[in-house]
């Protein structure tokens, strides 16, 4: 039989061993938990790895609507990366064309299914996606029926890399005396 005060002192031992396992499991835990923190951010950091949403079937469509949703399709990639000029960014939160492709947004708005269309096609004739969106840009801002940027077209242009000077001028900094912008006003005439 263990005497008393022998069976205490290894109780004690035991407690000892435990809460210093325990120490090291939380501290392993807790480097686990830091690297996963660095590479979600790693992933936010690159564009690249970011899954793309999903543009819905061009073949539920037909037509011009059809088209439009097949070119988004088609250049997914490049669309996440230009800006709707139909109004969209304020009236659906929209932040890129792509969004107006996963969802039913696409289907009776003109400028979001001719900018869909132009991107791809210049995208297979090899151009560059600073090609595209300068293109875009000056081809559709005029259409845009907002008075000011909106906080989605401002980071749209911080994101480019060359931003043309027709729309440079008509957002420019002075340009925040201009009325505000009508929410009544809808994009496509929804
Ligand atoms: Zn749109």
């Amino acid at each position: 039989m263990i005497p008393s005060h022998t069976k205490h002192h290894l109780d004690l031992n035991f407690y000892v061993k435990a809460v210093l396992l325990l120490t090291v499991i939380f501290a392993l835990n807790a480097n686990r938990a830091l690297a996963t923190v660095k590479e979600n951010k790693q992933i936010a950091g690159s564009q690249s790895t970011k899954p793309l949403k999903k543009v819905i079937d061009p073949e539920k469509f037909s037509g011009q609507i059809a088209a439009g949703y097949k070119a988004a399709q088609d250049a997914a990639n490049i669309c996440s990366k230009l800006f709707c000029y139909c109004g969209c960014d304020l009236t659906d939160e929209h932040l890129s064309l792509l969004d107006c492709f996963t969802s039913m947004h696409g289907v009776d708005c003109a400028i979001c299914q001719e900018e869909a269309i132009i991107a791809r096609d210049l995208n297979k004739q090899g151009k560059s996606l600073a090609f595209i969106q300068q293109t875009i840009d000056e081809h559709f801002s005029s259409q845009y029926p907002w008075d000011e940027a909106s906080p989605a077209l401002e980071q749209y242009f911080r994101s480019i890399k060359v931003q043309s000077k027709k729309v440079r001028t008509k957002y420019s900094a002075n340009n925040s005396n201009s009325k505000k912008m009508d929410s009544k006003r809808h994009c496509c005439g929804h």
